[in-house]
């Protein structure tokens, strides 16, 4: 097993691409490390399933290098490069057995029948076929053909990486998850390199360890699932994970005052002075409304959401949601919307900028450094 980079990677299907529109697959240089669980998460048509092939030999890239550990495996075949590729809709034999389908890739390796009837058992059992090794695949329903392919995917513990396109979505609602739950203790037992795409944040964030988010053919972050949701790199990451996703709201920003029709945010940051398209992003999770503290805000109705209720509201001329605790009443005299300025981010021109500590929070990082302050920030 290594690690496999992509280096300058790009693809276009077009003969000729003339401009940037013209790629499916803008730049993309990622290194993939060996035995981590990944998700590449995105909506339709970002470039998924296009990078996806890409490293697995499906397809060749117009532009860059792909390289397994140190070599280049741009040009090898799918087989040379020893992965395993789990596709959305089932591929298995029909008139094999569930059993030998599973043990297939292993048959064709030639390796010793007796280690493919126990390997064949223990992921069978994984997956919950151990029922079913004897019947014929034909005629089994689409949910245990795509078990079938999961299997045949996960069963060579040889593989460079086993990439996984989608696999789950003709599986029945209830079955996604023991499934995943499955996957994610195949990965911890055998620690292998998986890649897993999605358009689903739920499947995402609860299998991988890094998601890789893509949006408009290019990767845009690629962090923790808390570091999707607390500091997210571009604001599509922000509207894109959490839900409702992130509320933004234009604003000019000066020092870690971001001003807005007459009002003034406080910042936890320094911005300086951030020249283009400038906006305060914070989740609707850390937004609390009040009876006069803060920005001015109508309330447009309130949706119960089970535990929590979702409030949507008009700040200036940008609507907002806000998350509440379901036990929260919400007055009519609360007219206002504070946050913990700690919990924003401030973007420009759609990536998020990082700003400098301002006094006031050195003040309180020395504070706790020596122990001498309550260690608030302000
Ligand atoms: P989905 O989740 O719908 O599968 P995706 O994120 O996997 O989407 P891709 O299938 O990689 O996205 O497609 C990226 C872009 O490339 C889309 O605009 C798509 O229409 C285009 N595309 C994909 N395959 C081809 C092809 N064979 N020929 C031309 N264009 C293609």
């Amino acid at each position: 097993m290594v690690a496999i980079t992509l280096e300058n990677l790009a693809h276009s299907y077009h003969p000729d691409p003339q401009s940037e529109g013209d790629f499916a697959l803008k730049e993309v240089n990622h290194t993939w490390e060996d035995g981590r669980a990944y998700a590449l998460l995105g909506p339709s048509g970002c470039g998924k399933t296009t990078l996806l092939n890409i490293m697995s030999g499906l397809l060749q890239p117009t532009r860059g290098r792909i390289l397994f550990g140190d070599t280049d495996a741009t040009a090898l075949s799918t087989a040379q490069r020893n992965i395993a590729q789990v596709f959305q809709f089932p591929v298995v034999y029909d008139t094999m057995s569930v059993g030998q389908n599973l043990a297939f890739p292993l048959r064709n390796r030639g390796l010793d029948p007796q280690y493919i009837a126990g390997r064949v058992e223990r992921i069978a059992q994984m997956i919950g076929l151990d029922g079913h090794l004897q019947q014929k695949a034909r005629g089994l329903t689409a949910d245990l053909k795509q078990k079938i392919s999961l299997g045949r995917g996960l069963v060579r513990e040889d593989v460079n990486a086993i990439l996984f396109d989608e696999p789950l979505t003709v599986i029945d609602p209830h079955m996604k998850w023991e499934l995943r739950t499955q996957l994610k203790s195949l990965h911890r037992e055998f620690g292998l390199t998986m890649v897993y795409v999605t358009h689903d944040q739920t499947e995402a964030l609860t299998f991988a360890e890094k998601v890789v988010v893509m949006h408009d053919g290019m990767i845009v972050q690629i962090g923790t699932p808390q570091e999707l949701f607390e500091t997210p790199a571009h604001v599509f990451v922000g509207y894109f994970i959490g839900s409702p996703g992130m509320n933004f709201v234009p604003v000019t920003v000066e020092g870690a005052k971001a001003h807005t029709h007459g009002h003034i945010a406080e910042l936890a940051h320094d911005y300086g002075k951030p020249s283009g398209e400038v906006v305060l992003g914070v989740r609707p999770e850390f937004l609390r409304l009040t009876k006069g503290d803060g920005l001015p805000v109508r309330i447009e109705r309130v949706q119960d959401a089970g535990r929590q209720k979702v409030i949507r509201a008009t700040l200036f001329d940008t609507e907002i949601n806000i998350v509440a605790d379901a036990g929260v009443v919400i007055e009519a005299d609360m007219t206002n919307v504070t946050f913990d300025p700690a919990k924003a981010s401030i973007f420009c021109d759609d990536w998020r900028i990082e700003g400098r500590a301002t006094s006031s929070i050195k003040a309180n990082i020395k504070a706790n450094i020596t122990g001498t302050g309550a260690g608030q920030t302000s």
